[in-house]
């Protein structure tokens, strides 16, 4: 006879990427005996696009796992080629740190600090059912017929649930470019009652570097002054490569126009609905019809690897067709497909389900990832942090960390899938946030460690690290504040103010555009005697400072006018400064009042404020016209 021995674990994690890794590594920290099972050992960590971590309000995201001791970011620096920090020349608020990866070290790395992890354990297999028992998820059957036993199980299985590969018409069952998909699972969790959909997203054809024509191609290298993704990093670890950059053409244009009856999207092939923000070729042709081009960065995927990633040109054209519409662009005349593109459609589950835990509305079963509706390793990385964390604590009977707008992209997030839910894949921006000069990448830790390192979240060697910068920034701060300068020393020094006769404090006037530590170490030679790193955050700190209150202002007046009528002749399409998206959706849903408008999918703290302010003014000059 043969006994089946059941190993009992506080948490299991279904799903080895970017939430499931997260998930699983958050749920150890905290102290739960963890599983993470998944398809392929070798297959954790994998990126299925992009080789590239952080970009714009997705940095944010990664700066934030960081801060609660996540391995995004330290996985990310670990295999770092070529940093850039987006929008460099705007201000802090809204600049994006940005890696580009070596695909393959990458996932060696979460590899690596998940095998470092203690409490967790790594399980090979597929799951094909859950064990419930009472009401409640308490485990899992994997393929082989195994049993875990669990306190809780968090999913993540990406894109792979029911997932359906395209390329032209031709389709196959596949969660992403040889990896199966979950179909038992994806049927089990059909019978949850839970509301579900299909979503799909796309990835270009994959090049051979060495048949690339570098030598007429721009080139674009990385930042000087490489800013890192952990707070842990001091510099890059490998050594920097450029990408290169060429041009969709009218050629181009023209040959994807005449095959777009046979693109997997446009053939009528896909019922889910894509990323606006990460459009597809087709896409591009077809919504931006009058540009004659768009530009496509070659990204190298590693140092040892002679693949390239052409960014911005992700397809579901037939092969043949991509072969001929990549040899149009200069560069790649001769270049060697070495692996088509295609469009993946998937299940999700309706996100308004969720809890703010993301636990599902089957008590003890946890979601995260794209199965939540969002796209990108960032959205799927925070989200498994918040799910591992969340399951953890509910088996240890502890209180979960909580994240909200006025803390957290992370909290914006939630907020948003929960509140809003999806109709196409959710990816982060800065103007999702309405307070987004306080939640700044820079200051992530100062905003979320504290918070990680009572929870338990946040192991030894980051809270110390943390603590002794968090002494010596409030060192610099206390410094500057308490030294007070007149406007005649300034001006002395070259620094421009009204002569009031005031005296300014030096962190007052190191939050003036145009004034910078050197100046400040002029006028107070201690403040000199701080790393560098300390003088710029004390610097962000001090130019943010003096907006916090006007940002506050704005944000209370939004929730003051939740109840502001949008009155029906009020013309949407003509609002200088809405987005075409949030038009588009306005005028089809047409929501009776600011509150209403505020639970729309897309919508920005800015255009509800535009909004706003439209409606009154059309109120006003309807009274005044009676
Ligand atoms: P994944 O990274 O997909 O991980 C899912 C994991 O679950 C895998 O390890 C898998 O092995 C495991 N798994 C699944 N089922 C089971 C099971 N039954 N048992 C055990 N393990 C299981 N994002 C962008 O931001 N921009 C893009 O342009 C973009 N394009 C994409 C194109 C394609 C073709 C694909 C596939 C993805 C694309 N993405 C893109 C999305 C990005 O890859 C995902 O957002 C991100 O990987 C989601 O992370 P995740 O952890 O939710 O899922």
């Amino acid at each position: 006879m043969r006994v089946f021995h059941v190993k009992h674990y506080d948490v299991v994690v279904i799903g080895g990427g970017h939430a499931g890794t997260e998930a699983a590594a958050a749920a150890a920290r905290l102290g739960a005996r963890t599983a993470l099972i998944s398809l392929k050992r070798a297959g954790i960590g994998v990126m299925s696009c992009n080789p590239a971590i952080g970009g714009l309000g997705k940095g944010h995201l990664v700066r934030e796992i960081d801060a609660l001791d996540g391995i995004m970011g330290l996985a990310a620096d670990a295999a770092g080629i070529q940093y850039r920090l987006l929008n460099r020349r705007k201000g802090p608020a809204v600049q994006g740190p940005r890696v580009q990866a070596d695909r393959m070290l990458y996932r060696e790395a979460v590899q690596r600090l998940l095998s470092a992890q203690s409490g967790l354990e790594i399980v090979e297999g597929e799951v094909v059912d859950l064990i419930e028992q009472g009401g409640r998820v308490r485990g899992v059957r994997l393929a082989d017929g195994t049993e875990m036993a669990a306190g809780a199980v968090v999913l993540t299985a990406g894109t792979f649930l029911n997932g359906v590969i395209h390329v032209g018409d031709q389709r196959h069952s596949g969660g992403r470019v040889g990896d199966p998909a979950s179909q038992r699972l994806a049927a089990r969790l059909g019978g949850l009652g839970l509301v579900r959909g299909r979503l799909k997203t796309g990835t270009p054809p994959r090049l051979n570097g060495r048949t690339i024509n570098w030598a007429v191609l721009e080139q674009q290298p990385g930042d000087d002054l490489p800013v890192m993704l952990s707070f842990l990093s001091k510099g890059p670890a490998l050594r920097q490569v450029a990408c290169g950059i060429t041009h969709t053409n009218e050629r181009t244009h023209e040959i994807v126009r005449a095959n777009l009856g046979r693109s997997a999207m446009y053939g009528g092939h896909i019922e889910g609905v894509g990323p606006r923000y990460c459009p597809s070729i087709e896409d591009k042709i077809v919504r931006f019809a009058d540009k004659t081009s768009h530009q496509v960065f070659l990204e190298p995927e590693g140092l040892t690897d002679d693949t390239v990633y052409p960014n911005g040109i992700s397809t579901s054209l037939p092969a043949e067709v991509q072969i001929d519409y990549v040899h149009s662009m200069v560069g790649l005349e001769s270049v060697e497909v070495l692996q088509p593109g295609y469009a993946i459609e998937y299940d999700y589950f309706d996100p308004r389900g969720l809890r703010r835990t993301l636990e599902s509305a089957v008590s003890g079963l946890y979601f995260a990832g794209q199965i939540n509706g969002t796209t990108g390793y960032e959205e799927a990385g925070a989200q498994g942090l918040v799910a591992g964390a969340s399951a953890a604590a509910m088996v240890m009977g502890t209180a979960p960390v909580r994240f909200a707008r006025s803390d957290s992209y992370i909290g914006v997030m939630l907020d948003d899938l929960i509140s809003r839910g999806v109709t196409e894949p959710y990816r982060m921006f800065t103007s999702r946030a309405e307070f987004r000069l306080s939640l700044r990448a820079d200051n992530a830790d100062q905003r979320l460690t504290p918070r990680g390192v009572s929870a338990g979240l946040v192991g030894a060697q980051r809270a110390q690290m943390f603590e002794t910068k968090r002494v010596a920034l409030e060192r610099a701060r206390r410094l500057l504040s308490e030294t007070l300068v007149t406007p005649r020393t300034l001006e002395a020094a070259g620094i421009r103010v009204s002569q009031d006769g005031n005296r300014r404090s030096l962190m007052q006037v190191l939050g003036l555009p145009d004034v910078g530590p050197e100046q400040i170490i002029a006028l107070e030679p201690e403040f000199g005697t701080f790393d560098g790193d300390i003088q710029l955050q004390t610097a962000r700190d001090a130019l943010y400072a003096q907006y916090l209150q006007r940002q506050s202002a704005e944000v209370e007046a939004l929730q003051r006018d939740a109840g502001v009528t949008i009155p029906e002749g009020l013309d949407i399409a003509g609002i200088p400064g809405l987005s075409n998206e949030l038009i588009l959706k306005l005028v089809r849903r047409r929501p009776a009042n600011i509150a209403e408008a505020g639970r729309m999918e897309g919508m920005t703290p800015s255009a509800l404020a535009l909004l706003c302010a439209h409606s009154f003014r059309f109120a006003a000059a309807g009274v005044a016209g009676e």
